[in-house]
């Protein structure tokens, strides 16, 4: 297929990019390089420089698109918290611009980077796609804005569609050929990420937000999905999109880890102390999220492989050492 790839110089985004090429699709990277750079596009993807607003500019109906990944979009809850009016330019005015631009060239087939902050606090643990969604932080409502106008599209003009709804990525893709594609977001904002910085002394401390949350040791639980088995999930996405169907899944691993315990696990791969400083709740941070991704098992038939929080954390550790 020739795919538009929207954000493809982020870190799923790219990823996502070399195991579509890897499946000898066509790629076109569309990136507005906002919060990157373009090191990590693959070199055998064709790149483009620009914002998904203008994305009606590349979507012509001569360039015979077959569909589009969108992950182009801002993805810091704190940062929504305080410049909300960024969120919604980015992620929700932008990806209603894509719709009109995929509906007029007739490309219709879209992959949508959806997320757990759709959910909120979540009205039940394992979270499946059926929970109640009902965003707490600026992000999750940008995101989930996206995902009922793309389910709308599908109803009303036949669009083959499904979200993916994301929790914590993290790792790296390691490549059989030593390639490797990480995390690296300008300002960090990631546990995982700033974590490691500690780790490697260019940060003194572990800022670590709250600690009186009411889970086993007072800190946040999350669930860390390896980004290789995260894209994995992408194709055959792709795959089983179906002609007026919108489906959602939930992309986890099933367990949640607190805080505390990533912070374990850095200390234990890297072998550094990572000092930590407690400091207040970060506005818009639910206490606990987990998935149940037993939907896209079923239907996807698709498994994480790489679930263990230390050959995750270990696979980021490498992305950061091959960096600095
Ligand atoms: N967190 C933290 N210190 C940091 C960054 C994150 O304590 O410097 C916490 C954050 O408050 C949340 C968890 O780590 O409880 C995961 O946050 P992250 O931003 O990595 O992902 P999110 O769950 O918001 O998508």
């Amino acid at each position: 297929m020739k795919l538009l790839v929207t954000g493809g110089a982020g870190f799923v985004g790219a990823v996502v990019s070399r195991l579509l090429l890897d499946a000898g699709h066509t790629v076109v990277v569309l990136d507005d390089l906002s919060r990157n750079d373009a090191a990590q596009v693959p070199a055998d993807a064709q790149f483009v420089q620009g914002r998904v607003q203008d994305a009606a500019e590349i979507l012509t109906p001569e360039a015979g698109f077959d569909g589009v990944l969108h992950f182009a979009g801002l993805i810091s809850a704190g940062e929504s918290m305080s410049l909300p009016e960024l969120h919604w330019e980015a992620n929700t005015r932008a990806g209603l611009n894509l719709i009109d631009a995929m509906r007029a060239a007739g490309v219709r087939r879209l992959i949508f980077s959806s997320t757990a902050a759709c959910y909120g606090e979540p009205s039940e643990l394992p979270l499946t796609e059926n929970a109640v969604t009902m965003p707490i932080n600026t992000y999750g409502a940008t995101k989930l804005a996206v995902d009922l106008a793309i389910a709308s599209e599908a109803r009303a003009h036949k669009l083959a569609a499904v979200s993916l709804r994301y929790f914590n990525v993290a790792g790296a893709y390691v490549g059989a050929d030593g390639t490797v594609i990480g995390e690296r977001h300008d300002p960090e904002t990631h546990l995982i990420p700033i974590a490691l910085e500690v780790a490697a002394g260019k940060r003194e401390k572990m800022p670590m937000f709250g600690d009186d949350y009411p889970t086993p040791d007072g800190t946040c639980i999350r669930d860390y999905i390896h980004v290789t088995d995260l894209a994995r999930a992408h194709l055959r996405a792709l795959e089983a999109a179906t002609p007026g169907e919108h489906r959602i899944y939930n992309l986890g691993v099933g367990t949640g880890f607190s805080n505390k315990q990533i912070i374990d696990a850095v200390r234990e791969v890297t072998g550094a102390d990572v000092p930590v400083e407690w400091l207040p709740r970060r506005p818009g941070d639910p206490a606990a999220l987990y998935a149940s991704s037993a939907k896209a098992q079923a239907e996807l038939g698709w498994t994480p492989e790489k679930t263990e929080v230390a050959d995750i954390v270990a696979d980021a550790w490498t992305f950061y050492r091959r960096q600095n």
